[in-house]
């Protein structure tokens, strides 16, 4: 079971400025419910949620010692327009970010053991077929060991947590019937292919 999803804001450059934010300082890191958690093809939000964008980020997984050993792509989908007030008003995020159904999970695969194959690690995700998202482990502003450190300093991480380490540009709406594909690979090799579906 996944207590907690421990997710960074604007951790590549790129992203940071195409909503027009500041690139921060130190990691900028909000929750999302463990419980918004979802596996398999069928990806599904509340109706009420109008604007939800998709986000593909590297997954992490914190192991039995809170130490990274396996990973995953996932989805930290956002309501856009709501996030936009919510930012505006100087509000938290929770309801533009942590609604039921919010983190599409793929499986776990295992983390390359060394940095510098970590850093090759290329995230991409396709929209009905066309290239949306596509950035490199190595563009993050704070790498998976900083923000761990940085996290496991500040909050009660609990073996199984979930770290979502940011999302490279490229965001934007998803609709109903929409096909996804995620795509982890290192020099070439594919890790992981992911297919989602967007519930009609
Ligand atoms: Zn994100």
């Amino acid at each position: 079971m996944i207590h907690n999803v421990w997710a960074v804001g604007r951790n590549y450059a790129d992203h940071a400025k195409e909503l027009g934010n500041a690139v921060p300082g130190e990691p900028m890191i909000f929750l999302k419910a463990g419980s918004s958690v979802t596996t398999g093809p069928r990806v599904q939000w509340p109706a009420w949620a109008k604007d939800v964008h998709h986000e593909l980020e590297w997954a992490l997984e914190f192991g039995p010692e809170l130490r990274f050993s396996r990973m995953a792509l996932a989805l930290d989908l956002t309501e856009r327009t709501l996030q936009g007030k919510l930012k505006s008003q100087g509000h938290p995020w929770t309801l533009a970010k942590s609604f039921t159904g919010s983190c599409p999970l793929s499986d776990w695969v295992k983390l390359p053991a060394s940095e510098e194959d970590q850093k090759k690690l290329r995230l991409q995700l396709f929209v009905n077929g066309e290239s949306r998202q596509d950035g490199l482990v190595s563009q993050m502003i704070f790498p998976a060991e900083v923000l761990r450190e940085f996290i496991l300093a500040r909050f009660p991480v609990r073996p199984g947590d979930v770290l979502l380490t940011g999302t490279p540009a490229g965001v934007g709406a998803l609709h109903a019937g929409d096909q996804l594909e995620g795509r982890l690979s290192l020099a070439g090799k594919e890790l992981l292919t992911v297919p989602w579906t967007v519930a009609g």
